[in-house]
């Protein structure tokens, strides 16, 4: 019989969730773990603290998933129901289980407090669950083994406080759940200059494929596109993925910047301590974001000399640095930076103020120590102005990767 778990899906319970009021981390945590495992997770959702509707989404998962995850419903209270929900839906009677309930006492006891009746329910059992230890809180979680449609299934009930949840799930269930043997390969292409719309064009019919699969993530430093693989062993699933990889990577060459866990300001800052640099910034509309991105990354800020935010035409023109509106202006402006603040290469960012109000310009440039380039960047004002300050200071880190990369 093969009871080996391939799926899985997770519910979280708590009418808090839906109200908005707390962010459901702990699917997000769950789904990133089973993923990593080669466990397919095809459903993740959330549902109030409501018996009927508890019951009715567990039913449903014991349909079409093999293992069933439950976060949250655990507490003592009569709005904590994930106990009851399941005994329901498979039909059976929970029971004091006097071995938990001695545990919870002393447990109590070693606090020197008195345990409310209420707490009780949380050494219960039914006969299809064995209980998984809490030393971090009061409620233990259960692994539930059952069957239906002639199939087993897993029911795993964990505690919604993450670092509850989190030992339960990994010291508790997992190495009590016969999770089928397999492997997860990822590599992650980060670009740069070109739309998520234009990489999927070129990347054609390789995003439709399942395994390997291909998919694009627009993402503030730019689009990402990931490649995974699954097999029985982590060497198969590189085996499998290599030919994709080699594709995708020869496609995104030309606007790739970084991989995986690349991080833009990172890779200047290595580039500059490496090559014995300085750096200053002159930026004007993103009024200091260029300067934040910039001093937070260790090496980044060690090679960083600051940067001037003259944020209006007046501060310009107080600076003597409010030139003509073209990448030109933008090359002396990068030079002038770099120049008063004594730094070897200076980045320039700035906004032609006189522009149009449908779109917004920006000129770019980098300047000193032999490297020279500049850039137009026009962008579209109808997006949120923290995303069009963002894009812009995204835009001259790249100016300057482009440059120190080479
Ligand atoms: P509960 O076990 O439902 O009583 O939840 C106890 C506490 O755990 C809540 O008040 C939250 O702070 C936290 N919590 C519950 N569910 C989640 C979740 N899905 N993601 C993150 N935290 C949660
Ligand atoms: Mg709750």
């Amino acid at each position: 019989m093969d009871t080996a778990i391939r799926s899985a899906e997770i519910l979280s319970v708590g009418t808090e969730l839906l109200l908005g009021e707390i962010i459901d981390t702990n699917s997000s945590y769950l789904a990133a773990d089973l993923a990593s495992r080669g466990v397919d997770v095809y459903w993740s959702q959330r549902v109030g603290d409501n018996r009927k509707r508890i019951v009715h989404a567990v039913k449903q998962a014991l349909e079409r998933s093999d293992l069933l995850v439950m976060t949250g419903g655990l507490g003592p209270t009569d709005d904590d129901m994930t106990r009851e929900a399941i005994a329901e839906s498979l039909g059976e009677t929970p029971t004091l289980d006097p071995k938990l309930e001695q545990d919870l006492r002393e447990r109590f006891a070693k606090l020197s407090r008195s345990m409310p009746e209420k707490n009780l329910k949380q050494a219960w059992l039914i006969p299809s669950a064995q209980s998984l230890a809490n030393p971090r809180g009061t409620a233990p979680g259960w692994l539930v083994t059952t069957r239906t449609n002639g199939k087993t299934r897993f029911i795993v009930t964990l505690p919604g406080p993450p670092r509850e949840l989190t030992r339960m799930w990994e010291l508790e269930a997992l190495p009590r759940l016969p999770l089928a043997t397999s492997a997860l390969f990822t590599q992650s292409f980060k670009t740069f200059g070109w739309g998520e719309s234009q990489i999927a064009e070129k990347l054609g019919a390789l995003t439709l494929e399942s395994n390997p699969s291909v998919a694009t993530y627009a993402k503030r430093d730019g689009v990402h596109v990931r490649v995974a693989a699954k097999a029985d062993t982590a060497d198969n699933a590189l085996l499998l993925a290599k030919e994709v990889v080699n594709k995708v990577e020869t496609i995104l060459e030309p606007v790739t910047w970084g991989q995986d866990q690349d991080e833009i300001t990172a890779l200047i800052g290595r580039a500059l301590k490496t090559k014995g640099l300085t750096l200053a910034t002159f930026e004007t509309s993103s009024g200091g974001l260029l300067s934040h991105l910039l001093t937070s990354v260790s090496d980044a800020a060690t090679a960083y000399r600051g940067g001037v935010v003259a944020y209006d035409m007046q501060a310009q023109a107080a600076l003597d640095l409010n030139k003509g509106n073209d990448e030109a202006s933008a090359l002396v402006i990068a030079e002038a930076a770099a120049q008063r603040l004594n730094a070897d290469i200076g980045l320039a960012l700035y906004e032609d103020l006189t522009g149009s109000s449908e779109n917004k310009t920006y000129f770019l440039a980098v300047a000193g120590s032999g490297f020279k380039a500049s850039q137009k960047l026009v962008l579209n004002t109808s997006l949120p102005a923290d995303w069009l300050r963002e894009r812009a200071s995204y835009a001259g880190l790249f100016l300057l990767w482009s440059q120190l990369r080479a």
